[in-house]
Order: structure tokens, then C-alpha cells, then sequence
């Protein structure tokens, strides 16, 4: 299905700066939108229903599943989450670019159902850089970064199956290469004649 909207599935290890950028490339252009997520868990704090998170009960979110109503959905931390396939779909049948921030294997399950969808794999410039920032953000316990990298070496041996690839070394430079592809989109011949409607009639290009 060609719907006039995109759809942008950015993944990357933890410490490469997936969702700094993400969260740039929001405040730049507002025809992007986030995806919002199901998820069982409680709101923290000032969350609201449907702005983070669509919070539901277990049961609710057993019957979308039963129903077929998430793209793509996994356990964290004792909680589920998951990509509402509706509220994509209604989203980009609208005109608007979603992006959606998961992991590797979230996006490519998103593929599967949005074969349009367009991969995005961010990678830090070295192992020693990405160790750095995981030790610069002082989150994690030092047995929690060593899994992390684990994890990373498994990830990003992934990346051959994004469309894009962006190296976050410097992060202006990194924010340049996202919204270039988000450009790149929308000048793709379909997305210029819906976008161009007028000039494509006017120079007869049907
Ligand atoms: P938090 O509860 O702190 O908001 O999120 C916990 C984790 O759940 C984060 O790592 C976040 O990326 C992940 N997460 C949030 N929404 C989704 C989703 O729709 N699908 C998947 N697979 N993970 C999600």
C-alpha cells in the first residue's frame, strides 16, 4: 500500500544518540510526529494518556494483540510495548512523516508491515567513543555497559539491513544527514506529484 505519508524506523545501540537526534529532527520540522506507543506500565510523573504513551491494562493490550492491532511489540522491563499498526497507518494515510524509535528487530518486523517504511541504523564513529558516552551518561552500573556493548556488537552487525546509514560523530553533522534523507523522501517522484499536484498537471506529467 502507497500511502502519501513516510514512515522512518530509526534504530541504533544504546549511547549512539538515537533519540537526541530524533528529538532535533522533531523540533526542526513539524511534519514529522512521533510514533506513540502502547504500553502496560503506569504513567510516571507529568505523562499524559496519548502524548507518550497510550497507557493500557493488560487485558487491552492482550486483545490488540489477539487482534492483530501491533506492528511490532516486545517486554521491557517487566512491561509491554508496543506500535499500534492503526495509528501508523492512519497517520501516513494522512500525509504526515512518522518516525518511530525502536530497536533493530522492532524495525525489522515495522519492514514487514510497512514495506515502505525506511530504515535508518545510527552508528557511533568507534567502540571507544560509544563506551565513552555510556560512561559520560552515568546511567548504567559498569556490568550493565559491558551487556550494552555486548549488545551493541550484536546490533550493529544488523546494519546492512537499513536503507540509511548515519555515523553520529559529530552531532550537527549527524542531524544533516537525517534531515537530508527525510528530504530525500519527499522528493521522490510519487511524493512530488501529490505534493506538486498543479506544476506535474500544468507540464502535463501524469
Ligand atoms: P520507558 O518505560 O522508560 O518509557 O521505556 C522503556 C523502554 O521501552 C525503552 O527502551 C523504549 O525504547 C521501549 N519502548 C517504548 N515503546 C516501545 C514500543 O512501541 N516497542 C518496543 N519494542 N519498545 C518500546
Amino acid at each position: 500500500m502507497d500511502y502519501p505519508g513516510n514512515l522512518f524506523v530509526v534504530a541504533a545501540p544504546s549511547g549512539a544518540g538515537k533519540s537526541s537526534l530524533v528529538k532535533a529532527l522533531l523540533e526542526l520540522d513539524s511534519r514529522v510526529q512521533p510514533s506513540v506507543s502502547h504500553t502496560t506500565r503506569a504513567p510516571r510523573g507529568q505523562e499524559k494518556h496519548g502524548r507518550e504513551y497510550f497507557f493500557v491494562s493488560p487485558q487491552e493490550f492482550d486483545a490488540m494483540v489477539q487482534a492483530d492491532g501491533f506492528v511490532e511489540w516486545a517486554h521491557v522491563h517487566g512491561h509491554r510495548y508496543g506500535t499500534s499498526k492503526k495509528m501508523i497507518e492512519e497517520r501516513i494515510a494522512q500525509g504526515a512523516d512518522v518516525i518511530l524509535e525502536i530497536d533493530f528487530q522492532g524495525a525489522l518486523q515495522v519492514r514487514r508491515v510497512f514495506a515502505n517504511a525506511v530504515l535508518i541504523f545510527i552508528l557511533p564513529p568507534s567502540w571507544e567513543e560509544l563506551r565513552s558516552r555510556l560512561e559520560r551518561r552515568g546511567e548504567d552500573a559498569p556490568e550493565v555497559i559491558e551487556l550494552r556493548l555486548r549488545n551493541a556488537a550484536e546490533e550493529m552487525s544488523q546494519a546492512r539491513e537499513f536503507d540509511f546509514v548515519i555515523i553520529n560523530e559529530l552531532f550537527e553533522r549527524a542531524l544533516f544527514d537525517l534531515k537530508a534523507i527525510v528530504h530525500a523522501q519527499r522528493l521522490k517522484f510519487p511524493a512530488q506529484r501529490r505534493a506538486r499536484a498543479d506544476t506535474f498537471k500544468a507540464l502535463n506529467i501524469t
